[in-house]
């Protein structure tokens, strides 16, 4: 690998490629869970990684800021992954943080009426496991409740292809579910699972949520939440793990331009200095990537190319109360504008507030109406909705923060997976990863990881060493297969 500040031979403001680069040489830019993986798996392989982030910190979209008000690091949103998310879970235990992960088989739901539901599984095998608690939730009516268990049976029976592209609310419009079990249930878990509401969602992905996480493995879709702040968990066991895998970590190294060449790939960093490597992985964001690029551009721009992928924003409100206003560790709420409640006295001990508040965060998926009214109005709505909750709390707000990530995951609306593109690219020497490329998951840490192996595995391919980097599924339980055809 090269730096230096060498003439350029290219078209002006084009990188050029300085000198041959080294043999194995990759350059991976994007220190988010996509360019993680993809540099460690990489760097264990023997190849000379160089992983270059923007910002000061690794994590991208999952990491923290710091709150001048509150003086403390607060994570921009709670991140949650599942039982079902393998490669995460292998991501974690590789790379040695997955003693920061907790495991919750115990979810508290609290209905529209305030009826509160505990969700745990039975002793029933899979698919059946969930039955019990899905039976409990009154506030479904036995008619969404029928209208659910046969909603779910004819979903996982379909096979997933017959289902790309078609409108989900459409799909639940055929299946003639009730709207109580539309607006109480559907909508419920896939906004959080997604980020989308139902009339936005393709069929397939829906499908996939409630096979992987619900019907497949009696483990799918227990939650797991990291109990350190996001800064903490990718910092700095996961900086030496890179280390000890011969990663070289550059933090503040923004990369503006990105050439490749007949003998290799040219990358111009903001600053002026230039590298060369044999490949260049870009685990970017989609919208970063033709700007980096200019060779993708017309490629971007085409009927069928990657620049129809849109994105759907996430907001967090970010809570202080004078006293807990609970001790529940999490809580789901159905039917109102705060979908999850995390509170961190509990999930992340040890974590205090400088001045002895207590915090909790109220998520908010698919947040398209929040993003577009005064942020007062958003704040004003989660508190009331807390309060009937929490009726018995004398808690009382101390202050408040919203912070809606406008591009948070690629909106999965019918269809899109059409635009989604491999690791592979049109031009040599080039690969893309990110949650965005077409991992068949949606955009969560989970599809990141396997994106970032799915190119550390073309980039192996290409060099002549093989590796088969993705973990299987969970496997799917004998009933299921037998009930459902999974
Ligand atoms: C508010 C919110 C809530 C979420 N909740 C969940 C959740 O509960 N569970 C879940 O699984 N997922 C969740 N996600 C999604 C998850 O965070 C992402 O899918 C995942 O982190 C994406 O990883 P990535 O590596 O593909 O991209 P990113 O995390 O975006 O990483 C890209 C990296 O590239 C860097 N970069 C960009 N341009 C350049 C450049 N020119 N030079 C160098 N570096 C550059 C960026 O700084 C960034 O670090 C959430 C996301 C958001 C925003």
């Amino acid at each position: 690998m090269t730096g230096s500040s060498g003439p350029l031979t290219n078209a002006p403001g084009f990188p050029a490629l300085v000198s041959p680069p080294e043999a194995d040489s990759v350059i991976v830019i994007g220190g988010g869970l996509a360019g993680l993986a993809c540099a460690a798996a990489l760097g264990e392989r023997g190849c000379r990684v160089v992983l270059l982030e923007s910002r000061q910190r690794l994590g991208g979209r999952a990491s923290s800021f710091y709150d001048t008000e509150s003086g403390e690091w607060l994570d921009n949103c709670q991140h949650v992954s599942l039982g079902c998310c393998t490669n995460f879970a292998r991501f974690c235990e590789q790379m040695g943080i997955a003693q920061f992960i907790a495991r919750e088989s115990r979810l508290t739901f609290i209905g529209p009426r305030g009826t509160r539901h505990q969700f745990a599984s039975s002793a029933l095998p899979a698919p059946l496991h969930l039955a019990v608690s899905f039976a409990g939730l009154s506030y479904l009516s036995w008619s969404d409740r029928v209208s659910l268990a046969r909603g779910l049976k004819q979903l996982a029976r379909t096979p997933s292809h017959k289902l790309q592209g078609v409108a989900f609310d459409q799909w639940l419009a055929d299946a003639g579910q009730t709207p109580g079990a539309i607006e109480n249930f559907w909508h419920v878990v896939l906004v959080s699972a997604l980020s989308e509401t139902v009339d936005r969602l393709d069929a397939a992905h829906a499908r996939k949520v409630f096979v992987d996480a619900f019907l497949s493995h009696r483990a799918g879709w227990e939650v797991w939440l990291p109990t350190v702040p996001l800064d903490r968990l990718y910092g700095a066991e996961l900086q030496e793990s890179l280390r000890a895998r011969g990663v070289q970590l550059r933090l503040n190294a923004s990369v503006q331009r990105v050439q490749a060449e007949p003998g290799g790939v040219a990358v111009q960093l903001r600053d002026g200095e230039q590298l060369s490597a044999q490949r260049v992985v870009l685990a970017v964001p989609a919208y970063r990537v033709p700007k980096l690029v200019p060779q993708f551009e017309p490629w971007w721009r085409e009927s069928e190319g990657p620049g129809r992928l849109e994105t759907a924003p996430i907001s967090s409100v970010h809570l202080w109360y004078d006293q807990p206003l609970t001790s529940d560790r999490h809580v789901t709420l159905v039917g109102k504008t705060s979908q999850w409640l995390f509170n961190r006295d509990q999930i992340q001990p040890g974590a205090r507030t400088p001045d002895g508040t207590w915090y909790g965060q109220v998520v908010i998926s698919a947040s398209h109406d929040v993003a577009s009214r005064p942020a007062a109005e958003t704040v004003a709505k989660v508190v009331a909705e807390l309060a009937e909750a929490f009726p018995n709390s004398p808690a009382r707000l101390v202050r408040s923060r919203l912070v809606t990530e406008h591009r948070a995951v690629l909106a999965v609306w019918p269809g899109h997976d059409a635009y989604r593109p491999g690791p592979v690219t049109r031009v040599p020497g080039l690969f893309l990863a990110g949650d965005w490329i077409d991992t068949g998951w949606p955009s969560t840490m989970e599809g990141a990881v396997r994106s970032g192996w799915l190119a550390a595995e073309a980039v192996l391919r290409e060099r002549g060493t093989p590796a088969q980097l993705i973990a299987p599924n969970l496997p799917t339980a004998r009933l299921s297969k037998w009930l459902l055809g999974l």
